[in-house]
């Protein structure tokens, strides 16, 4: 059988809750209970209270397709998307989860019962990672499912350190952690990349496509763990990555609804190469700042909103690589909703505010995007291999372009950039705005002073003006430019 995002989606949910799971929603990418997390990255994230114990949910059993952001934070990808197959910045992920009620054995069973039977994905191609240590999940993948040991890799502790593996999971520096066991799939040897575990592991051959935690130990301050009372699972499965493989595609990028969203960005940059990697930036773009700004997401210059900024304008770089003068991206926005609205009706709801905010975003910075990159085309005209951190510095300063953006034209050429110089003209301005700021704060003092001391009426006049507009709120920064 053909197998659509919708099928995919409603096929995983059906058979969790055939086994007893209570199907929850999407939560919002902005999470809601962690201040500390910059977006929702996995499917867990609406969960974390429960498995801290401070929150208690009417079911020990869920299922759920999470809307998922990886850019900028604790996980990001950003960097990735044009260059693999795999990854995205806004994503889905099919997650089933046990809070103290089933574990290992339940999970790894369900997990392939669900791939071959069901999505019917041939046994063969399949493949399964578990921490060096749990011998429990290398016997039930090895003894009770079948697989054969030779496709059963051990990882151990692989990234420097106790506990710091790929197969090793942690929510935070303490607290509920162990192994996990990741399932992944052979596109075959016509594609470079090696198994998971070998050097070239980070190639796209063998493709990571499921990943089941199991949550079995409380990590102290001290590095030791103890069981926790209640084990839990946790698992996370790629949506994209499984479409690819049903729909007999290698790439993310070449499934259904991609397809739909890299024609719509050929069509309105003019692009006619439809393998061309910056159509695969522009359409996993626009799904990413679409989603942000359902959630309340604004471009701006800090926080998340920066982050939402960064996305935007890279975008909109891409399409300008392609030969695209003026405000575009905003037209994909009836396309995606074409393809998802369905799925997230509050993204079709909301179709005109997320078309507009993101028309303001590019109107904006087309006023500076050919000027900057006429400044950064020049200082790289004499074959430079590396771009001045103040050229960079002025392009994030005068004209808009955030570092990563820079990085990323910079990367297309084979050219580094001063990020040290960089910092240090960031720096340097920060210090000579404070030291400007400074100044007049002096001198606002001595007005100050002035005022209280009476001085003569020229100069009571001045200040008494100034210390009013002080008084009344008006900033320093306000002050100073008038
Ligand atoms: P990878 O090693 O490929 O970067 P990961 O180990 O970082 O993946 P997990 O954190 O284990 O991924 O997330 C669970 C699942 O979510 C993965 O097995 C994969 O199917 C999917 N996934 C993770 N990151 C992305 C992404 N950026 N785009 C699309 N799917 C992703
Ligand atoms: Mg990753
Ligand atoms: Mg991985
Ligand atoms: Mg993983």
């Amino acid at each position: 059988p053909v197998f659509t995002v919708a099928d995919i989606r409603k096929t995983f949910l059906d058979f969790f809750a055939s086994k007893g799971h209570t199907i929850v929603e999407s939560s919002p990418l902005v999470p809601g209970n962690d201040p500390t997390l910059m977006f929702t990255n996995s499917g867990m994230v609406q969960f974390k209270d429960v498995f801290l114990g401070t929150d208690k949910r009417s079911y020990s059993r869920a299922t759920s397709v999470q809307a998922c952001l990886r850019a900028g934070g604790k996980h990001n990808d950003l960097e990735n998307v044009g260059y693999t197959a795999r990854h995205h910045t806004f994503f889905e992920m099919l997650g089933n989860w046990s809070f103290g009620d089933y574990f290992k054995r339940e999970s790894l069973k369900w997990a392939w019962e669900l791939l071959t039977e069901v999505y019917q994905l041939p046994k063969e191609r399949l493949l399964a990672t578990v921490y060096a240590e749990d011998d429990e999940a290398y016997d039930i993948w090895t003894k009770e499912i079948g697989l054969p040991p030779e496709r059963v890799i051990r990882i151990g502790d692989n990234k420097g350190g106790r506990y710091k593996s790929d197969n090793f999971w942690m929510m935070a520096d303490t607290g509920p952690c162990g192994p996990c066991s990741e399932i992944f799939y052979d596109h075959g040897d016509h594609i470079p990349g090696g198994p998971p575990g070998s050097p070239d592991e980070d190639g796209d051959r063998f493709i990571e496509i499921w990943n089941n935690v199991f949550m079995q130990f409380e990590m102290h301050e001290d590095g030791s763990v103890t069981p926790l009372p209640a084990p839990c699972v946790d698992t996370g499965m790629g949506l994209e990555r499984l479409a690819a493989i049903l729909q007999h595609v290698h790439s993310n990028y070449e499934i259904d609804l991609f397809d739909a969203l890299i024609k719509a960005a050929a069509r309105e940059t003019g692009c006619t190469d439809l393998a061309n990697p910056s159509l695969k930036v522009i359409a996993d773009h626009i799904r990413a700042t679409s989603f942000l700004i359902v959630d309340g997401v604004i471009p701006s210059n800090e926080g998340r909103g920066y982050v939402q900024r960064r996305i935007v304008r890279r975008a909109i770089r891409h399409g300008y690589k392609l030969g695209q003068k003026t405000p575009f991206f905003h037209k994909l926005v009836k396309d995606l909703v074409q393809q998802m609205g369905a799925a997230y009706p509050k993204l079709a709801a909301q179709q005109e505010r997320i078309t507009d905010v993101l028309r303001v975003e590019e109107e904006r910075f087309f006023e500076t995007l050919a000027h900057g990159m006429e400044i950064l085309d020049n200082a790289l005209a004499d074959g430079q291999k590396q771009l001045p951190g103040e050229v960079a510095f002025k392009l994030h300063d005068t004209y808009g372009f955030p570092l990563d953006l820079t990085n990323d034209v910079c990367r297309e050429r084979g050219v580094s950039v001063d990020e040290a110089g960089f910092n240090a003209a960031m720096q340097h301005q920060k210090d000579t705005a404070r030291a400007a700021g400074k100044f007049k704060m002096d001198k606002l003092l001595d007005y100050q002073g002035a005022a209280n001391r009476f001085t003569g009426y020229e100069h009571l006049a001045e200040s008494t003006k100034i210390v009013a507009l002080y008084a009344q709120g008006t900033p320093v920064s306000v002050l100073n430019a008038g």
